[in-house]
């Protein structure tokens, strides 16, 4: 296999995509690390939009986080609010203006264009990439934040009616599509 090559594809289309963040970011006075902790935000559950998975996540210090935390809340990005079962956990939600910013940022132009040029529309290339991420996880131990629909512990109650096998508490149809901390994939 050309390890090699691949290694280079990649290393590159991550390159482009930084430059393409960084770009689009500074319309914001935003850095690429603030633009990915939005986005993590916007697409993760409730159990898992706290400062520890955000860490985790972006796979950065606790003090990088928590600098990227204040910024973000200075400019009115996102709240933090208090858990109502525990007040030492902190959630963090995004306002309005979070939710404006990401969508005039990510994912890059650039990367829509390319993917639209594709014969599937880079369908054979997410199976591929998902993948490739989920073995580098395993092999690495690291958590799989994927989408808890395709969770081991995701059970179907009926039409539109989802629970959280780890938890028991009901599952609206949109956090069957979110990220979650505590994900496992079926079949792992
Ligand atoms: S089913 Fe899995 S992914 Fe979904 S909330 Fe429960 S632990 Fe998280």
């Amino acid at each position: 296999m050309a390890t090699d090559r691949l290694y280079a594809l990649l290393e590159r289309i991550g390159n482009l995509l930084r430059t393409e963040e960084r770009a689009a970011g500074l319309r914001h006075g935003l850095q690429p690390v603030h633009l990915q902790a939005l986005r993590y935000l916007a697409t993760c559950n409730r159990y898992s939009n706290t400062p520890a998975a955000l860490t985790e996540y972006l796979g950065l210090t606790k003090g990088t986080v928590s600098q990227t935390l204040l910024l973000l809340e200075d400019k009115g990005l996102l709240r933090k609010v208090a858990s109502t079962e525990d007040r030492r956990v902190v959630h963090l939600h995004l306002t309005d203006a979070g939710r404006a910013v990401l969508r005039d940022t990510l994912p890059p132009e650039l990367l829509t264009q390319a993917l639209g040029g594709l014969t599937d529309g880079g369908d054979t290339l997410e199976a591929s990439l998902t993948g490739l991420l989920r073995s580098m996880q395993v092999a690495n131990t690291q958590r799989s934040f994927g989408a808890c629909a395709s969770c081991r512990h995701f059970r179907r109650e009926g039409p539109e009616r989802f629970r959280c096998g780890l938890t028991d508490e009901p599952l609206t149809q949109a956090e069957s599509q979110q990220l979650c901390r505590e994900h496992e994939a079926a079949g792992a």
